[in-house]
């Protein structure tokens, strides 16, 4: 393919968690190194392309199993293929907002060690001139409120370091918000919409321009959030209800909502969101994500639609295998009939599009 080097600003990534966990038997595995193990590192993003990129702080449920069962139909039979996920319980704010802080030095310090490779991302202005120079931009997103207070007295100090990006839920409920479970299939409507502290925390993030994550959030929390928030709706790592009937997937309904508001849906990579069957270990290639984003841009229109890998938080098709495939997956969007125009927008112009206007500096 003749054009290359088309900058990717991807919608989420666990890397920072991941690094601090040693999760992937990898206790040396450092960021600046390049490593065998998980998705993200420095110099894996530079040969991938990666220009930027949301990198999420998400605080564990201390002794979490996940453990799935079968699931089982109103009928009490086992739905083929279906599978049940239970969630942890809410998890303590003092013991999230002391990992966020952690994580997020971390961030710091990778930023400082780089010598410039590395740089937390705050304006569109930084964003811009990160793609244009090819230093790797870090937009600090949390992934569940769980750190912030109900006065929302955290969100103004995040704000002020960095943050610019909230996910109201990770799939376990909080103060603010209830997210969906990871069964299959099932219907994102799992419970109630947004508590009172959960819109005030959306109408917070409009003034100080925080992007409002909506992906783990579940549907009537989604219809709160389209009803509140003057920003363009965002969800930054979901996929397509109407392809793989994940909840953790956007329902066609929703699409609508996003497209409307001028928003963005960051296509996910997670081989259980994107295959029909939700079979998460099954060989699978990269051409399901190009299905998901022909599918968001038939939809939608091409101006709505981005990438959302999940990396290092999620299982990648076997021919994507990390971030240096990402040139691998804009080849396939070539192949499928996009052209470049589309490409670019779909590889970081819209999210760029999007951030300018919710930032709005
Ligand atoms: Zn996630």
């Amino acid at each position: 393919m003749a054009i290359r080097r088309i900058p990717v600003l991807d919608g989420h990534n666990d890397t920072l968690t991941h690094i601090r966990e040693g999760r992937g038997g990898d206790e040396e595995r450092t960021f600046l190194g390049r490593s065998e193990h998980g998705h993200i590192d420095l110099p894996r993003a530079r040969e991938g392309g990666l220009g930027a990129g949301f990198f999420a702080i998400f605080s564990p449920s201390p002794g979490y199993e996940r453990v799935v069962r079968p699931m089982v139909g109103p009928d009490g039979a086992e739905v083929p293929g279906g599978y049940t996920v239970e969630l942890p319980p809410r998890l303590d704010r003092r013991k999230a907002l002391s990992w966020t802080l952690s994580i997020l030095s971390d961030l710091f310090r990778l930023e400082a060690e780089a010598e410039g490779a590395l740089e937390v991302v705050r304006t569109a202005d930084d964003l811009r001139r990160c793609l244009a120079e090819g230093t790797l931009g870090a937009i600090v997103h949390i992934e569940g409120a769980e750190a912030i207070d109900t006065r929302l007295e955290a969100l103004d100090v995040l704000h002020e370091a960095g943050l610019r990006s909230v996910g109201l839920v990770w799939s376990r409920p909080n103060a603010f918000a209830h997210g969906v479970p990871f069964d299959f299939p099932r219907d994102p409507d799992t419970g109630p919409g947004l508590t009172a502290a959960g819109k005030r925390l959306v109408q917070a993030c409009n003034r100080l321009g925080i992007v409002v994550d909506l992906s783990h959030l579940n549907e009537r929390g989604f219809w709160d959030v389209a009803a509140i928030s003057e920003a363009p709706l965002v969800a930054s790592h979901s996929g397509m209800h109407a392809l793989c009937a994940s909840p953790r997937n956007l329902t066609d309904r929703q699409l609508d909502a996003v497209a409307s508001s001028g928003g963005i849906v960051g296509v996910n990579f997670h081989v259980g969101f994107l295959r029909s069957d939700g079979n998460p270990e099954a060989p699978t290639p990269l051409t399901e994500i190009v299905r998901h984003v022909r599918y968001a841009v038939d939809r939608m229109g091409v101006a709505h639609v981005g990438l959302g890998s999940d990396f290092d938080g999620a299982t990648m098709p076997g021919d994507l295998q990390d971030v240096t495939g990402l040139p691998r997956l804009l080849d396939a969007l070539f192949e499928a009939g996009f052209g470049e125009r589309d490409v670019r927008k779909i590889a970081h112009e819209n999210w760029e599009r999007v951030l300018a206007a919710t930032w709005r500096r």
